[in-house]
């Protein structure tokens, strides 16, 4: 029989062994959880499940998970490259952390490439495309949230 583009995969095929073999597993937490009385993180170490080290984190809790860390720092080191100090930068980064939660698309100018600090002032480098007649920005405006069209991440 000619099997059709709509025929299920064959059983033999690899997706099939790995659900299985993630069901056979799981399973077998399930009866070391219940039968021994163990926690469910005790019993998938037992089992072999590797945990999920954000399992507990964002968005199940309020956590930052694994990634939100990694951009959190990377915004930390940009922005005390631009000259914050530290106790700035990281209350920056910890406020665009929850606009990214929320879906919020505004950016800050600290996180655009076009971004220039020279001689103590604050410049952009694609002013026209962001709708401004010239460079120089004030001082307050580039860690405001805005939506801009030089944007440039
Ligand atoms: S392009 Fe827009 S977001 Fe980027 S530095 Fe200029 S004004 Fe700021």
């Amino acid at each position: 029989m000619q099997e059709s583009s709509s025929d299920p995969a064959p059983a033999n095929d690899e997706r099939h062994t790995i659900t299985a073999d993630r069901e056979a597993i799981e399973e077998r937490a399930a009866i070391i959880e219940f039968d021994g009385g163990l926690s469910r993180i005790e019993a998938e170490a037992l089992a072999g499940i590797t945990p999920d080290p954000d399992r507990h984190c964002w968005p199940h809790t309020t956590a930052m998970n694994t990634a939100e860390i990694d951009t959190f720092s990377a915004r930390v080191h940009l922005f005390t490259r631009h000259g914050l100090d530290t106790t700035e930068a990281e209350k920056l980064a910890d406020s665009l952390a929850t606009r990214d939660r929320q879906a919020d698309d505004r950016r800050v100018c600290l996180e655009c490439r076009n971004l220039r600090r020279s001689g103590g002032l604050w410049r952009c480098g694609q002013p026209h495309r962001a709708g401004w007649a010239g460079a120089d920005l004030p001082g307050d405006l580039v860690n405001l949230l805005q939506r801009c069209e030089g944007f440039t991440s």
